[in-house]
């Protein structure tokens, strides 16, 4: 998801939402769901943790003018340990009417949806290491979102001249809105394949490939997609008379990656300009990171009536064309960086999203050096420094929803995980040096330091992982390192006396743990990387230099003036 832009710039953002003919008739929020169908991953029960997704067959008949869903979806499911039953998360307003279990129906009594948690009664336990086919029929009226896409559900638009624009979202709440599922992160099917069936004259791009369409004598339509692991809340309906821009790009690994922009008719120009910035983007990625995961599928993004969602290999795009100063589509390239940050590298537990909007934050500021030089990612990370809060760690060290981390009211660092993210990254990279900090990268994404098409799958991670990766790279212990930044709310701060020819400097950290992190001073102009093991120095300075800590902004610290700068915003608010 794209950060909030915090202040006045997020009001900014909400303007640029397209401007569509309200074709709901049903109200946003309606109908109501339960709280069980608000949460996306936190702790699950034992029987439903250790269930993994093989493969995922998803039918989807839409029905815009009623507003109603009909699926048929068709779970593969192993089970890390013996189940009784089976609880899978489907929304209550979807509800079932037929299931089968590998091939044998179910008696409507064996199964139960009180809350959103479907709870199938099996004849004989599910035993550890086995697989079960399990065919869920289901149909309703699913979810209309408030404020799609920081919120979640369908939102049903109209085009211009009146025709369906129908899409939804579901990071938060999870894909228990729109599809059988096992929402959280590690539910996601290592493989998928979707069939959407929309009105005459309607396409349904989708993750993945396209296997073909099917046309139906009513002039309906199917559309057909095989995909690799996305993330559960990564799959969604994007239903409109859309026209296509399509091209290819031959990545410097030698394969051949097919582009595609689905955009509303009537906005051709537009769409043209944000397609002529994929091929330089991906430049960009490839170079600095690795391979785009997906080149065998494809890279692709939709229109719609909301801002933007990683949707893997068919990103939402409800940007408005939007110029930015910085020189590109700020929209396109963050929800691209998630198929790096997101999507190949998935965390496991939402507690370390950072890993996704961290990096996908990061990639920003990096590629404006790309484009511009320094100049450049000084102004971005400077733009990103003012909205740090520390209110809560970035990382909880615990099981948690989307919620509980999104959102700083429900006690999460949500804006945090984007920009104080960011800016560890930047001290990291700006400590351990740019061979070091992109290996790290590389391993992190694909497991290992020379990606190629071809030699990597698509992987999970945790913030302890990345610290080993850290450690590993650098051979050095970075744990000091994270345990402030990442663990602890409050920002590291320099503490600087200076008593005649005498500098001292001290970093004061929260925990008060180790804080051995060097820091350059400029004295008259003269530079020094100063060694602060033992958390402390001493230089010697004559009393009357001009002293500058940390001139080029290398490190991300407690300042003064951003806190007084936050509290004056804060009453002008
Ligand atoms: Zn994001």
């Amino acid at each position: 998801m794209i950060v909030t832009r915090f202040t006045a710039a997020l009001l900014f953002a909400t303007a640029l939402v397209p401007a569509a003919a309200d074709a709901q008739t049903l109200r946003r929020g309606e109908p109501p769901i339960t709280e069980q169908t608000q949460i996306s991953g936190g702790e699950r029960p034992a029987e439903q943790a250790g269930l993994r997704l093989r493969h995922l067959d998803l039918a989807i008949e839409v029905f815009p003018e009623r507003q109603r869903i009909a699926g048929v979806a068709t779970l593969t499911l192993t089970t890390e340990r013996t189940v009784p039953r089976l609880l899978i998360d489907l929304d209550k307003n979807l509800p079932v009417s037929a299931i089968s279990i590998d091939g044998r129906d179910l008696a409507a009594s064996q199964w139960s949806n009180p809350e959103g948690q479907l709870a199938i009664t099996l004849r004989r336990p599910l035993r550890a290491g086995a697989t079960a086919q399990v065919k869920i029929t289901y149909a309703g009226t699913p979810h209309v979102a408030v404020r799609a896409p920081w919120d979640d559900g369908m939102v049903w638009a109209r085009t211009q001249d009146g025709k369906p624009w129908v899409a939804s979202t579901s990071e938060g709440y999870g894909c228990d809105l729109l599809y059988p599922c096992l929402d959280f992160p590690e539910g996601e099917a290592e493989t998928v394949d979707l069939h959407f069936t929309v009105p005459a004259g309607l396409k349904a791009p989708a993750n993945g490939k396209l296997v073909g369409v099917d046309e139906h004598s009513d002039g309906r339509t199917t559309w057909n997609w095989h995909a690799k692991s996305p993330n559960p809340y990564s799959l969604m309906l994007n239903v409109a008379p859309y026209k296509e821009i399509s091209g290819s790009y031959h990545s410097q690994y030698g394969n051949d990656i097919a582009l595609y922009f689905w955009h509303l008719p009537g906005h051709e120009e537009g769409a043209q300009g944000v397609f002529d910035e994929f091929a330089p983007t991906l430049d960009f990625f490839e170079t600095l990171i690795g391979p785009y995961p997906w080149g065998d599928e494809k890279l692709a993004i939709v229109e719609t009536p909301y801002l933007g969602m990683e949707h893997q290999t068919i990103n939402a795009y409800g940007n408005s064309f939007a110029k930015s100063y910085n020189g590109f589509d700020d929209l396109f390239q963050h929800e691209l960086a998630h198929e790096w940050f997101g999507n190949q590298v998935t965390a496991a537990n939402w507690d370390d999203y950072w890993i996704h909007e961290g990096y996908a934050q990061y990639m920003q500021p990096l590629y404006g050096l790309w484009r511009e030089g320094e100049a450049r990612y000084d102004v971005m990370m400077d733009e990103f420094r003012r909205g740090i809060m520390n209110q809560h760690p970035i990382v909880s060290g615990q099981v948690r929803t989307e919620e509980q981390v999104y959102e700083a009211e429900n006690g999460g660092p949500g804006n945090d995980i984007y920009v104080k993210g960011a800016w560890v990254l930047h001290t990291l990279r700006n400590t351990i040096g740019d061979d070091a900090f992109f290996e790290v990268t590389r391993r992190l994404v694909y497991g290992r330091p020379d990606p190629k098409p071809g030699n990597f799958e698509p992987r999970f991670s945790s913030t302890r992982e990345y610290m080993d990766i850290v450690n590993d790279v650098t051979g050095q212990n970075y744990d000091w390192f994270f345990n402030v930044y990442l663990y602890q709310a409050a920002l590291p701060k320099i503490i600087e006396a200076r008593q005649g020819d005498t500098l001292t400097l001290r970093w004061q950290v929260p925990g008060d743990g180790p804080f051995p992190l060097p820091i350059e001073v400029q004295v008259d102009g003269e530079r020094q990387l100063v060694d602060m093991r033992g958390g402390t120095a001493t230089l010697n300075v004559p009393a009357s230099a001009h002293v500058l800590i940390d001139p080029d902004a290398r490190i991300l610290r407690q300042s003064d003036q951003i806190d007084a700068y936050q509290a004056y915003a804060m009453r002008r608010q």
